[in-house]
């Protein structure tokens, strides 16, 4: 490209699909993923992240739109020539073949020569750690060795793009937990694209370098984790990742980036103005729990209240608060564990606090 920046390894450009030809499954979308980053496209179910995924591996056609990849178009390119591994969350391997069989399945239709399948599918039997069970059936394995083995025939081949749809869904918690970074580490190790689906925020932010957000079949926000937690452009996302409390009011003055906000209860707040805002646009203003603070902190805060505390819920590495203020009882602070919280008794009036640039006024 003429300004120097690396073309996109994938690029979706305007791409909706109806399966129906009523309802958009997904639409509008435009999306460049890297070469060689790790993105997640993150949503509620029925958001369109599978059909999102579908269309660039090729099981599904876009309505309109265009997609590329490597600079080429493979719009109408089948899923057999577009050289994308897949992993799913069913494992879906052969169960009538031997680990070793399924992980050269990809090889043996490619007619690759055997001596060269035999040390692939050794390799790619080590990189998920299961060197010495080749042999097996799958029935044999336990969940997490299967899914291992589902990603090791994804990357046997060595594609340039590997698609993986909630691939860790049906696994425990801790199971989950430790496949998310196996998994992310070999994305670092091998250097491959990724482009993985889940409906768990705190999965995607484990894993990923872009997290893309959807609802309705919208794309609503992609950044990497961090940012989109500090900086959400739509009440969406900030209810999406994370807790927010969100306070409507309308916006009664703008500064420069600040805003100050006449909130339903008649008091005033000072907020990051977000996108395209006015004096008289409905707003929400979000602030996370954690960055409320109380007493004397909360003093020194361009925002402060007094505050009934109505209910303390201990959750072992953090106390979550619920206080009535703003004419409100959901309003929700998160303190770490720490000393000097042993006063905090329901009933207590509080000073919370909060800086303007811990808010943000989004248009509803
Ligand atoms: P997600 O993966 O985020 O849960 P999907 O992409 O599977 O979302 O679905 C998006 C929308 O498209 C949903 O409303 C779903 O019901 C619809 N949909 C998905 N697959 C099909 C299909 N094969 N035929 C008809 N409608 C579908
Ligand atoms: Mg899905």
């Amino acid at each position: 490209m003429s300004n120097g920046t690396p073309e996109p390894l994938v690029r979706f450009i305007n791409v909706r699909k109806s399966y129906d030809g009523k309802a958009d499954a997904v639409r509008a979308l435009n999306l460049d993923v890297e070469t060689g980053e790790f993105l997640t496209l993150l949503g509620p179910s029925g958001s369109g992240k599978t059909t999102t995924l579908t269309m660039l591996a090729g099981f599904e056609q876009p309505t309109e739109g265009r997609i590329f990849v490597g600079g080429a178009d493979v719009t109408r390119v089948p899923v057999e020539k577009r050289g994308i591994g897949m992993v799913f969350q069913n494992y879906a391997l052969f169960p009538n073949m031997t680990v070793g069989e399924n992980i050269a399945f990809p090889l043996t239709v490619r007619r690759t020569p055997r001596a060269e399948i035999a040390a692939k599918v050794a390799r790619a039997l080590s990189m998920v750690r299961l060197d010495g069970l080749a042999d097996r059936r799958p029935q044999q394995l336990s969940g997490g060795q299967q899914q291992r083995v589902a990603v090791a025939r994804a990357l046997v081949f060595e594609p340039r793009l590997v698609l993986l749809d909630e691939p860790l869904g049906a696994l425990d918690r801790q199971l989950r937990e430790q496949m998310q970074y196996e998994l992310k580490h070999l994305h670092a190790r091998l250097g491959v694209t990724m482009v993985y689906v889940t409906h768990d925020q705190i999965e995607a932010m484990t894993m990923s370098d872009r997290v893309a957000v959807f609802s309705t079949g919208q794309l609503r926000q992609v950044a990497p984790p961090r940012l989109l937690y500090e900086a959400p452009e739509s009440l969406f996302v900030a209810q999406f990742l994370g807790e927010s409390n969100t306070l409507p009011g309308t916006i009664a003055r703008l500064s420069g980036s600040e805003c100050s906000v006449t909130l339903a209860d008649g008091t005033t707040v000072i907020a990051t103005a977000v996108g395209a805002c006015a004096a008289g646009t409905a707003v929400n203003v979000a602030v996370r729990p954690e960055k409320m603070v109380l007493g004397a902190a909360a003093a020194a805060c361009a925002n402060k209240v007094q505050a009934t505390l109505l209910e303390v819920s201990f959750l072992g590495d953090q106390l979550r608060l619920r206080l009535g203020a703003f004419g409100r009882e959901d309003i929700v602070v998160k303190l770490a564990n720490g000393a000097g919280q042993e006063t905090l008794d329901p009933g207590a009036v509080l000073t919370i606090g909060w800086h303007a640039g811990d808010c943000r006024a989004l248009a509803s």
